[in-house]
């Protein structure tokens, strides 16, 4: 696994803090819960995208590209993310966003993400969900080209084996953080929506024969599917990489069960969790992904999921950017 061989803007701090949360291990009387804080990669409020961004960028900047066409929910991290960088490298950025929550609220349709890809100038076409964003991406770019720019679509996460080689790079960090300092991880745990972030770990992970356990929570599709489509990821990124094989099936592994109502939709548990993290260790996590997924591993240690490990790692992929859309659907009392 040698990342030097694929070309690579530089867009996150790197690397990002690998923190204990003791109060938070003490509340919940499991094992030590640790976060590798991919919330603090530094572009624009920070997130998981931007360590993708890195080779995605590079990757459309080597093709030519003056122009980015992406695509994500209203209320999306990525596009944020992807606006951002667009900036910073100089680069137009087209964003194509979808409806995806019945009856948004003011705040949802103005604040939080969809105000900082306003602020970054991106300019910003709403759809329906459930368009076919393929097309419609091709459209925008053949837009872009027709009138004589260069367009690179990044799809929906940066969410191909380009950007899941962030995920790989972050599998390398992480695992060298713990061996520099003699920490043993037992679990690795994170969210999983487009699939790149887990993909890129599983298969950097599985590449090192590291021997990490790694768990996905969803916040959208059930699991057989969710499972299947990083599956798929996963092994287009192993032999993108050199590594062919490296991922098995059974090394990948979603739970689905904190999705709630749907996606982008708060759940009571999620907003427990959020409030827990906040008041505890004084951390945002955001309702849509990494508040789902924590209240997932909350449920989970309580259950005696864990039982046995000494250490979990939580990826914190961001996201806190989405609380203040969420503003008036939070309850903190
Ligand atoms: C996109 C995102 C995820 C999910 O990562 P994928 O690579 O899409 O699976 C998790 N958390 C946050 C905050 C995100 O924005």
């Amino acid at each position: 696994m040698h990342l030097s061989r694929f070309p690579r803007v530089s867009l996150a701090h790197l690397p990002t803090p690998l923190e204990h949360l003791p109060r938070l291990s003490g509340h919940l009387g499991g094992p030590q819960i640790w976060v590798k804080r991919d919330d603090c990669t530094g572009l624009a409020s920070g997130g998981n995208k931007t360590r993708k961004l890195e080779f995605s960028m590079a990757a459309a900047i080597e093709s030519g590209a003056d122009t980015i066409v992406t695509v994500g929910a209203y209320q999306s991290n990525h596009v944020r993310q992807t606006a951002a960088a667009a900036c910073k490298l100089g680069l137009g950025c087209e964003v194509l966003l979808e409806h995806r929550v019945d009856k948004p609220t003011e705040d949802y349709l103005k604040s939080g993400n969809v105000l900082l890809d306003h602020l970054f100038g991106a300019n910003i076409r709403e759809y329906p969900a459930g368009t076919d964003f393929d097309a419609a991406m091709e459209e925008v770019a053949a837009d872009v080209n027709g009138g004589g720019g260069r367009a690179c679509i990044i799809p929906g996460g940066a969410s191909n084996r380009i950007g899941a080689l962030g995920y790989v790079n972050c599998a390398l960090e992480l695992v060298n953080q713990a061996n520099e300092r003699g920490l043993i991880i037992d679990h690795l745990v994170t969210a999983t929506g487009s699939a790149g972030t887990q993909a890129g770990l599983v298969t950097g992970l599985k590449g090192m024969n590291a021997n990490i356990p790694l768990l996905g929570i969803g916040v959208s599709a059930p699991s057989d599917e969710q499972e299947q489509k990083v599956y798929e990821l996963a092994c287009e990124t192993a032999d993108y990489i050199g590594a062919p094989g490296a991922v098995e099936r059974g090394d990948v592994v979603a739970n689905c069960d904190y999705v709630g109502e749907g996606y982008g939709i708060p759940t009571d548990a999620m907003n427990d969790a959020v409030l827990l993290l906040a008041r505890l260790e004084g951390l945002l996590f955001d309702p849509v992904y990494s508040g789902k997924a924590l209240a997932g591993l909350i449920d989970l240690v309580g259950k005696g999921h864990f039982d046995g490990a000494k250490n979990i790692v939580f990826l914190h992929t961001g996201g806190s950017a989405a609380l203040f859309a969420y503003a008036s659907q939070l309850n903190l009392e």
